[in-house]
């Protein structure tokens, strides 16, 4: 009987000690599994907070992408806007050239015809005056001298139609240009004789420092004389007697450079930026008049710039002054 119960009491108490593995077991189950929920509720409040901030990133994109898209459109209406104002200065633009060139060909001839009415009598007036002065020692002193200055004003008035006439052509119409191969050193010697008698008559000493070869370019070789001649007989003209003027040619392997100099009364810095305007005859270099039009060198720089050279200037007020044109080489 005793061994029964002892029987059962250990399969008794081998039930409880299972049932109580089983419990722990459970329990341990259970903290497991609240653990995890704890685990998954923070990841989840921390995902929540991470949707949360990445959203308001993302509402913040999108209200400046919508700022930006604002600013776009302003900017597109503004660029249209521009453009129709482009497209009506444009307009206005095209209107005014063609105003503008009616006007300048009716310039043209209204120089034209001036000049041709205003050279005939004067052509005229010159050829009586030059009658008289043949003539000039029947007329007593007094009279032949009014006769002189008829005949200078007249030439002076000559020159200067034809300076503004030329001028006038060169600008509006572009230059058209005669061009031929020429040994510019002829041109140079021709230039030379041409100006001599009035380098003379002031005592002016006159250099021609180059090589003896002939340099051919090809060019107008009446227009390289009209530039030489401007330039020379201005050199002449600004220098007081007793001094030199001179022309130095350089010839590089692209272009040949004439440099004409004179030990004269020079240019200030200030009056060198005008010179090559229209009718400016500038400050000292004008004492009591130099008899020129202010055209000479306008007209020289439309000249040398025609051909595709340069012209520039180097002075010095009392010492004197260069101008150096250029003139490329193996231009047809
Ligand atoms: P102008 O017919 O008066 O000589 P230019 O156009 O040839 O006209 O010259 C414009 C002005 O530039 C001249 O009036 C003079 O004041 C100045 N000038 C030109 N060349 C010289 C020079 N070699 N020396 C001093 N001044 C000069």
């Amino acid at each position: 009987m005793e061994k029964r119960i002892n029987e059962y009491g250990s399969r008794h108490v081998e039930e409880i000690h299972s049932i109580n593995i089983e419990l722990i077991e459970k329990s341990l189950h259970m903290r497991c599994l609240s653990y995890l929920s704890q685990i998954k509720a923070e990841l989840l409040t921390e995902t929540i907070y991470e949707v949360e901030s990445g959203r308001k990133v993302l509402s913040s994109y999108n209200k400046s992408i919508i700022e930006q898209r604002d600013e776009l459109v302003k900017k597109t209406r503004e660029v249209e806007e521009k453009n129709i104002q482009l497209i009506q200065s444009k307009e206005t633009a095209i209107r005014e050239k063609e105003k503008a060139d009616i006007a300048n060909r009716t310039k043209d001839e209204f120089l034209a015809n001036i000049s041709h009415e205003l050279r005939t009598p004067l052509n005229a007036i010159l050829g009586f005056g030059q009658l008289l002065d043949l003539n000039g020692d029947q007329l007593g002193e007094e009279l032949h001298s009014y006769v002189k200055n008829i005949i200078n004003s007249g030439r002076h008035l000559l020159d200067m139609v034809n300076d503004i006439l030329d001028l006038s052509r060169l600008v509006s119409s572009g230059v058209i240009l005669k061009k031929r191969s020429v040994d510019i050193m002829a041109i140079l010697f021709q230039v030379i004789s041409m100006v001599k008698s009035l380098a003379d008559e002031k005592n002016l000493g006159m250099n021609l420092e180059t090589g003896n070869k002939s340099i051919i370019l090809y060019v107008d070789e009446k227009r390289i004389k009209q530039i030489v001649y401007n330039l020379l007989s201005n050199a002449i003209k600004f220098t007081k007697s007793g001094k030199t003027v001179g022309i130095v040619v350089t010839d590089n392997e692209t272009r040949v450079s004439i440099e004409i100099w004179d030990k004269g009364i020079g240019i200030s810095e200030k009056d060198m930026k005008s010179i090559f305007e229209p009718f400016v005859q500038v400050g000292q270099s004008n004492p009591g008049g130099s008899g020129g039009t202010g055209l000479g060198l306008p007209i020289s720089k439309s000249l040398v710039e025609a051909h595709g050279g340069t012209i520039t200037v180097k002075s010095t007020p009392d010492e004197g002054s260069r101008f150096t044109f250029t003139l490329p080489k193996g231009v047809k």
